[in-house]
């Protein structure tokens, strides 16, 4: 341990703290995704929906860094 540690508080930094994350767009931050499909179950038609990874986020619900709304 040394003072010379002492420089996560500087005023002055502008960087973007590496906390920041954007909520992912194709999930809502859920990190997975509606993925209803037409089933046949028992001779009725019917719709299933188990839902899916989703492939932008892969589950995680939220990205990496600021990601500008497209
Ligand atoms: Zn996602």
């Amino acid at each position: 341990m040394s003072e010379d540690e002492r420089d996560d508080d500087d005023p002055d930094a502008s960087d973007v703290p590496d906390l920041v994350q954007t909520i992912c767009p194709m999930c809502g931050g859920g990190g997975m995704i509606a993925d209803p499909k037409m089933a046949v179950i028992g001779g009725v038609a019917r719709t299933v929906d188990n839902g899916r990874p989703c492939p932008l986020c892969s589950t995680e619900g939220h990205l990496p860094g600021l990601v500008p709304p497209v």
